[in-house]
C-alpha cells in the first residue's frame, strides 16, 4: 500500500496526499455530503485505484493543472475505470488525454457545496492552471509555486510566470499550497545561498529538514510562509532587490534573474 495522509477534514471535505514516482504528490479530494471524489494531476493510477478501493469509492472528476506526463499519466486508466470527467485548460484541450472539460481564467464550478475558483497561470507551461477553493483555503498549484521554489519556465516567458505567481500571492495568507512536487530542500539550498533576504528563513529551512529527515512531507505549505520565504516571490520587495544589487530593475527582470540563478544551481 502506498503511504498516503489525510491533510485535513474541512466540514467533510477530505483532502488527502499520495507521494508517488520519485517526488510526485497526487491529491484526492472526498466531499463526505456529496459523496464525490476528485483526483487531482493522477500522475499514475494504481495508487488511486488502490486508496479509493479500500473506502469503496469512484472518481468522479480529474482536475489537470498542466499537460506533462507525471501529471496526467493516470488520466486514460481511471476515466476508462470511472467514466469520470476531466479538467484542465482550454489552451491544453489538444494534449490532456481524455479531457471533458476545459476551463479559463475566473472559472466558477461546484464540487458538492464548495466554489472552485480556476486561474490561469502561464509560465511552467503555457495552459497553466490552478484549482483553488476558498471556503477550504485549499489551492492546487501543481508546478507553478512549490515550497522555497517555483516552476521550472519550459513555455512561458519569465513575465508571464511572475505575474502568475504574483496572482497565487494575493490569495489569503492562510491558504493551503498543495505543489505537484517535494522540491523543499533542493530549493532551501537554493534559498541558503542568496544574499540574506529575509529574517528567519534558517528557522523556516531547519523545520523542513526536520520534517524530511522524519519522511513527512512538507507540503502543503501555508502561503503565508511562502510570502516570507520563498524567494522568488521576492522579485519585487526591497530586501531581496537590494540583496541582490537589483533595486532599480523592473519585478520580472529580478525573478529573471533567480529563476536562471536556479536553473544552473548545483547544490
Ligand atoms: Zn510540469
Ligand atoms: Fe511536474
Amino acid at each position: 500500500m502506498t503511504a498516503h495522509r489525510l491533510i485535513c477534514d474541512i466540514q467533510g471535505l477530505q483532502l488527502f496526499q499520495l507521494p508517488v514516482l520519485t517526488d510526485n504528490y497526487i491529491y484526492i479530494l472526498h466531499d463526505r455530503p456529496s459523496h464525490q471524489t476528485v483526483v487531482i494531476d493522477p500522475a499514475e493510477a494504481e495508487p488511486v485505484i488502490e486508496f479509493l478501493e479500500t473506502r469503496g469509492w469512484t472518481v468522479d472528476a480529474i482536475w489537470n493543472t498542466h499537460h506533462h506526463g507525471d501529471h496526467v499519466g493516470g488520466n486514460r486508466i481511471l476515466q476508462e475505470k470511472y467514466a469520470c470527467a476531466i479538467y484542465g485548460s482550454e489552451f491544453d484541450k489538444d494534449r490532456i488525454p481524455g479531457i471533458t472539460q476545459t476551463v479559463k481564467d475566473q472559472d466558477e464550478f461546484l464540487l458538492g457545496t464548495w466554489r472552485v475558483d480556476v486561474m490561469e497561470t502561464p509560465g511552467h507551461t503555457l495552459g497553466h492552471c490552478v484549482y483553488h477553493i476558498p471556503a477550504a483555503d485549499i489551492l492546487f498549484c501543481g508546478d507553478t509555486l512549490f515550497a522555497l521554489g517555483c516552476g521550472r519556465l519550459f513555455e512561458g516567458t519569465a513575465d508571464q510566470m511572475w505575474n502568475s505567481l504574483a496572482k497565487i500571492r494575493s490569495l489569503p495568507g492562510t491558504t493551503r499550497v498543495c505543489c505537484a512536487h517535494e522540491y523543499t530542500l533542493s530549493n532551501a539550498r537554493y534559498a541558503q545561498s542568496l544574499p540574506s533576504y529575509a529574517l528567519g528563513l534558517l528557522n523556516y529551512i531547519a523545520e523542513l529538514q526536520s520534517l524530511r529527515s522524519r519522511g513527512v512531507p512538507t507540503v502543503p505549505t501555508q502561503l503565508a510562509a511562502e510570502i516570507a520565504y520563498n524567494p522568488f516571490l521576492q522579485a519585487d520587495q526591497t530586501p531581496m532587490r537590494e540583496a541582490i544589487g537589483l533595486a532599480s530593475n523592473p519585478a520580472a527582470q529580478v525573478f529573471a534573474w533567480l529563476r536562471t540563478g536556479k536553473d544552473s544551481f548545483k547544490g
